[in-house]
């Protein structure tokens, strides 16, 4: 195989950022800009990819690679088979499929045979795909009408037009933007690598790197962009992957050591006399994980240090009836606690539930939302501050400037990825350390916890309260809709209720894309449905329609809603047994797990989800099959995270958390594993990473500390 021809010495950099004024650093903190054929053109383009320094640069990885050395004849293709192949462009068009998206098909000849080959969304490439020119295609065989090449990477190729790096035969795929080529990218990444010069000191102390059997920094960088085989490049990406998993762990350990040492938090010793009086009203008896997770609050709330719990359960496991003791205990310790949530429909909810458990024993909860009028707030506000309220209920309302507590010990968040980081730093700077408990119900994969929340304790309720009937989930195709209204007619006029949801409000102009209001009409006055009140809901609707609404479902005037995502978290609503997602395409799995997660709650139905799918799709099913195959939240929520990605599932971006450039948290958990034991055993043998060994690693660990700082804005 040929070699490289780049001079080893030209190695790259170290430390993507050493110690400030270190070897290299400068170099890596320059704006891309200062790269040759970068203007200000590109360079926005590039910030798209969250470029906008040589550094960046560096750690945009390929997310592919193309193989030129193994390259196929159509003739020797199977399906399922991966498999590049060389072949020239005899036939290109651009389909317009329902629903407005447009793709490109191409035939491919190679002299062996011939194939097609299809882009689906992506008609721009019909600019380069075109007759006559020679492609290198790479992908999976898929048997569809013949066989044929799904979404494939490639790249021209013209001999005259040879990729700047490609000589050993590998090429890589960069993820991009429209305006930038690979090409251009490839040219990029060498020439980074090329300037980038003095490795400085590997943060990755030798002894782990020989442990792991992992690169060093600098070679790792240039073999992850241009290696020579596959393999070489796979343990590249693992290396540097691994570095940043080690140093988001060490971080974790910081931000957690420096939480229990700042400040120390009021214990809150309260009075389990009178949490047995509030237990002994509840209706029910709890489950097992309700007990423990009850538990270990009550051990957290009654410590020194500020407790950061998470618990998290999905939707209907119950989490709400331990928040309320968990409000309970703190008032029964004179110390008052606060309830936020994302929406006011939720916090109406909250509020609710929380008084049914807390007024009959005397513990007074105050609602507070953004629509409370200005005479009713005062009055809140004056109560609150004489300590006359113990638990408040809000929304961001609470986080507001003039909301003062006489006391506040606990800080609860519901539906806690919905806010920003920002907005939960203020809320507990409304009390002195107060204890905190964020509630989630997007199950969080094991990983990802880990690695996001490795400052947290967790506790988790895996297993719903008795009484909740499993739901039978269907994919249906759009021709079944007035069978479908027939069927849900039926259960309506028994009493059941039904949803239906919808991704957008309003008409977008995107064409064939169903939006609530229209379906609201279209609904309303099907046939099947005569005599039956159906309502429209949505982030839009005013607070009194909103009440209005809610008070008609839960009295059973009402029997459908037509809704956005909007009924996605926390309503409770105990009469819905059918619900229908239109577009299911538009939201991701664990989303349309939360919303199945809204019906089945009405003892002795069988409660249906039913997933329409919008016609022309062809990638759809595989992904919905998850949700009709699984239950298990957290099982989908794996799923989900290997399809889409850690940013997309949490908003990671929104809510402030570190992004991961490097590392895929379900390619490699164990990776993160590993990191987590070897931080373990650093911060054992070295507590504050003082020693020389260990100098590069830490400053990379300040470096990103600044930078998360930096995203919260919070100093
Ligand atoms: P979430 O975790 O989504 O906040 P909730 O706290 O709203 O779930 O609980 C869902 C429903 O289950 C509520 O109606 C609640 O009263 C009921 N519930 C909670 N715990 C139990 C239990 N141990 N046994 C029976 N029902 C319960
Ligand atoms: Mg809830």
């Amino acid at each position: 195989m040929a070699r490289r021809s780049r001079p080893p010495s030209t190695s790259p950099v170290g430390g993507v950022c050493p110690a400030p004024g270190g070897p290299g650093a400068s170099l890596l903190d320059r704006e891309v800009g200062f790269l040759k054929g970068v203007g200000p053109g590109r360079a926005a383009l590039l910030s798209k990819l969250m470029i906008h320094t040589i550094g960046d640069l560096l750690l945009h990885l390929p997310r592919a690679y193309l193989d030129r050395r193994r390259v196929v004849g159509i003739d020797g293709l199977a399906p399922e088979m991966a498999a590049t192949v060389a072949g020239e462009v005899i036939g290109a068009r651009v389909r317009r499929v329902r629903g407005g998206r447009q793709d490109l098909l191409a035939t491919v000849e190679d002299g062996t045979g011939r194939l097609s080959v299809v882009w689906f969304g992506q008609p721009y490439l019909s600019r380069i795909v075109r007759p006559g020119a020679r492609l290198l295609l790479s992908g999976r065989v898929r048997l569809f009408q013949g066989l044929c090449l799904v979404n494939p990477d490639f790249d021209l190729a013209e001999s005259g037009q040879e990729p700047v790096s490609g000589r050993a035969g590998i090429l890589p795929v960069y993820p991009t933007t429209q305006g930038l080529s690979q090409r251009f990218l490839r040219g990029l990444a060498e020439t980074a690598l090329r300037l980038a010069g003095d490795p400085g000191e590997d943060p990755i102390p030798r002894h782990i790197l020989d442990r792991l059997d992992l690169p060093p920094r600098d070679r790792a960088l240039r073999a992850v962009h241009f290696p020579s085989t596959l393999e070489e490049a796979e343990r590249s990406r693992r290396r540097l992957s691994f570095e940043e998993l080690l140093v988001l762990q060490l971080l974790l350990k910081r931000a957690r050591e420096e939480r229990s040492t700042a400040a120390s938090a009021r214990p809150l010793r309260g009075d389990p006399d009178r949490l047995r009086a509030v237990r002994d009203r509840l209706p029910y008896r709890l489950t097992d994980e309700q007990e423990d997770a009850i538990s270990a609050i009550l051990a957290d709330l009654q410590g020194e240090r500020p407790a950061m719990r998470l618990l998290q359960g999905e939707v209907g496991s119950g989490k709400t009836v331990v928040a309320a003791l968990a409000c309970a205990w703190a008032a029964s310790a004179e110390s008052q606690s606060c309830v936020m949530a994302p929406t006011e429909v939720l916090a109406i909810q909250l509020a609710g539930a929380l008084r049914a458990i807390l007024d009959p024993v005397g513990m007074r909860v105050a609602l507070l939302l953004g629509s409370t009028p200005g005479r009713e707030r005062r009055e809140i506000l004056g109560r609150l501050a004489e300590g006359q309220v113990d638990t408040l209920v809000g929304t961001h309302a609470i986080i507001e400037e003039g909301v003062g507590f006489r006391d506040l010990g606990l800080v609860i968040v519901d539906e806690q990825h919905r806010f920003g980081v920002a907005q939960r730093v203020k809320l507990l700077e409304k009390g002195r350390a107060p204890h905190t408990v964020v509630m989630s119900a997007t199950p969080i994969p094991r990983t990802l916890a880990l690695a996001f929340y490795g400052d947290l304790d967790i506790t988790t309720i895996r297993r719903p309260p008795p009484g909740r009937t499993a739901v039978r989930t269907r994919v249906l195709d759009r021709s079944r809709w007035d069978d479908l209204l027939g069927f849900i007619a039926q259960r309506l006029r028994q009493g059941e209720q039904a949803f239906f949801v919808y991704p957008v409000i309003e008409g977008t102009g995107a064409r064939n894309l169903l939006d609530a209001t229209r379906m609201f009409d279209v609904i309303r006055a099907h046939p099947a449905l005569r005599g039956l009140s159906v309502a429209l809901l949505h982030g839009r609707t005013d607070i009194s329609e909103r009440r209005r609404i809610l008070e008609g479902l839960r009295e059973g005037r009402i029997s459908a809603v037509v809704a956005t995502t909007i009924v996605e978290v926390g309503i409770d609503l105990p009469r819905a047994t059918v619900m229908v997602v239109e577009h299911p395409e538009r939201f991701g799995l664990a989303q349309l797990h939360q919303l199945r997660g809204r019906i089945g709650r009405a003892p002795g139905q069988t409660p249906h989800f039913f997933l329409i799918r919008p016609e022309g799709l062809l990638d759809e099913p595989e992904r919905l099959a998850v949700l009709v195959r699984e239950s298990d939240g957290f099982r989908i929520a794996e799923e989900d995270l290997r399809l889409r990605g850690p940013g997309e599932m949490l908003g990671t971006r929104q809510t402030g958390m570190p992004r991961l450039r490097v590392a895929d948290l379900f390619r490699d958990r164990d990776l993160l594993e590993r990191a987590r034991a070897e931080a373990e055993d650093l911060s054992r043998a070295d507590p504050n990473l003082h020693e020389a060994r260990h100098r590069a690693l830490r400053a990379e660990i300040d470096r990103h500390a600044r930078e998360r700082t930096r995203l919260l804005g919070v100093a």
